[in-house]
């Protein structure tokens, strides 16, 4: 017997962005530009635009499943075109600037992008860009055009709003490459029924609780993973949204954090490490009385900040994903239960990557292929799959990431705990084998950041003749503070076996960084391993 309920209702998200232009179009949209001005629109007027940029882009003859870029900081525009693009049928394709001009040619290309829109602060990283768009739309401020291009404004004023087409859920709304850490980046198409869901499960409590209460400032870029959907989940709850537009240096969000009385903030750590020094620095400076959860995620999160944030009374939830999970997989929160053990173990058990959040699965497998018992201490690969999982990637490439029964292979190797949370040892090439026995480069890279002296720590592993390989680590000094070699091996001496040190600690300026802001260890290796050889 079937169920008789309205089943082919489509959860696209067309749902969420009329939502918000009837139910809440008077929430604060918050952009500050480049230059540091601060521009103050509602969720109704962008929604209310965004009907028109639609009209405009199909006058260039964007139709239903063609892809259009954007080279876009966290602004107004790119809100925006988060919502005209999916809405028209069409698929946004975040670039992210950051990204070698080679990579950016080879994704425009490999998505087969029609149009792009630029913030003409980033023109000079598209005129890098080998690949003919048929359009360039810019926004400017100052009028100045490349030749050819059309400006922003102007394409929304000569238009008329259009009605949203009727959108199955299943259709593409949007595109992300991964960061290509091996091999080139693989396009991840994500269908408008997956990021309808990753919204609502995100807002849950238990996940990261946001609602139409909340100021949402996401310190996380838009061109990465959707903005981690937070643009969506404040158009489905109502929110307010604060765009930080390009400076992340710890003064700016910290400025705007105060100012906008803002409750709720997502980044990765490395963002956040700066952001805390400041705070230690200065800790009568700013008022951060409203903010409530600071979401980290993207890299892993070392005890010493959660402890260090706490200290501010700040709430720190780590949360884990990835560019196929649309991002989020599992969040971090400390079971009720647990909530009487020691200040450190707490702040430990909420260093762990934690449990899946509603509606995803989890697993991880040993090199056998059997799956791991979820007992804390055998390591296997972690495997997910749930409805805003990729299944496949664009063009069928990475075929060997996808299990013949349905799971997503992450890369990742973890630990699973009795109570399904997991902790991550590493990425699967990151790990370092010495001797036969693994040495996890995360839980080294914590105990070091959790020395008072040391700002970044990163290890990698380094080829060893007698063992293999043999952990280094790279490691950054908080500014005037001194710590001798010696020292900080007598520092990890009491967590970690004698054989399980590293020899070899570098002293350098700064960690090189990701595009998205992660540690490169491939630069590292670049540095210690290849160069040395
Ligand atoms: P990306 O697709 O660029 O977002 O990278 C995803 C990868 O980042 C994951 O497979 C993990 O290796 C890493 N990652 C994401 N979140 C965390 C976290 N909370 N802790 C440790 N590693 C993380």
């Amino acid at each position: 017997m079937n169920g008789l309920m309205m089943d082919d209702f489509q959860l696209s998200l067309k749902v969420l962005v009329e939502r918000a232009e009837r139910l809440s179009s008077a929430s604060p949209v918050v952009s500050r530009r480049p230059d540091g001005s601060v521009r103050r629109t509602t969720m109704g007027e962008c929604a209310g635009r965004a009907r028109r940029l639609a009209s405009g882009l199909a006058a260039l003859g964007i139709e239903d499943g063609d892809r259009v870029a954007t080279l876009l900081w966290n602004q107004t525009e790119h809100l925006e075109l988060y919502f005209a693009i999916p809405l028209m049928g069409a698929v946004i394709h975040t670039l992210n600037p950051r990204l070698s001009a080679d990579d950016l040619s080879y994704i425009a290309a490999d998505a087969e992008d029609r149009v792009i829109v630029v913030d003409e602060s980033l023109v000079q990283v598209l005129e890098s860009i080998d690949y003919d768009f048929e359009q360039v739309i810019v926004v400017s401020d100052s009028g100045s055009l490349p030749a050819g291009a059309i400006e922003y404004e102007s394409l929304i004023a000569d238009c008329e709003p259009l009605s949203w087409p009727a959108i199955d859920e299943r259709q593409a709304a949007a595109m992300c490459y991964t960061s290509g850490t091996t091999g080139r980046p693989k396009g991840v198409v994500y269908s408008h029924r997956a990021l309808v869901l990753h919204s609502l499960v995100f807002a849950l409590p238990d996940a990261l609780g946001i609602s139409s209460r909340d100021v949402i400032l996401p310190a996380v870029p838009m061109f990465h993973v959707n903005g981690w959907n937070l643009p969506y989940t404040a158009a489905l709850t109502g929110a307010k949204l604060v765009l930080p537009g390009p400076r992340l240096d710890p003064v700016s969000v910290l400025d705007l954090l105060e100012g906008e009385h803002v409750t709720f903030t997502a980044g990765v750590p490395t963002v956040w490490m700066s952001v805390l020094q400041a705070v230690d620095a200065e800790p009568d400076r700013w008022d951060l009385g409203s903010l409530a959860q600071v979401n980290l995620g993207g890299a892993a999160v070392p005890v010493s900040l959660i402890a260090g944030f706490e200290r501010h009374g700040l709430a720190i939830i780590q949360g884990w994903g990835m560019t196929e999970t649309s991002p989020l997989g599992t969040v971090s929160k400390l079971p009720a239960e647990l909530e009487t053990l020691d200040p450190r173990e707490q702040y430990e058990y909420r260093a762990r990557q934690g449990t899946p959040i509603p509606l995803i699965e989890i697993r991880a497998r040993d090199d056998d292929g059997a799956l791991i018992p979820w007992d804390d201490q055998t390591m296997g690969e972690l495997e997910i799959r749930g409805p805003w999982v990729a299944a496949a990637y664009h063009r069928g490439t990475g075929a060997d990431k996808f299990t013949d029964d349905g799971w997503f292979r992450t890369g990742d190797v973890v630990r699973i705990n009795e109570r399904g949370s997991m902790r991550i040892c590493d990425r699967a090439k990151d790990l370092v084998k010495s001797g036969g026995e693994w040495i996890s480069s995360v839980d080294l890279e914590n105990e070091l950041m959790a020395h008072g002296a040391v700002a970044e720590a990163a290890v990698i592993a380094i080829p060893d003749e007698r063992w293999g390989e043999r952990p280094l680590a790279a490691v950054v000094l908080r500014d005037g503070m001194q710590a001798s070699p010696e020292e900080l091996r007598e520092h990890l001496g009491s967590g970690f076996a004698k054989w399980q040190l590293p020899e070899r600690i570098e002293f350098v300026e700064a960690i090189p960084r990701t595009a998205t802001g992660k540690f490169k260890k491939t630069a590292l290796r670049e540095r210690f391993v290849e160069q040395a050889a």
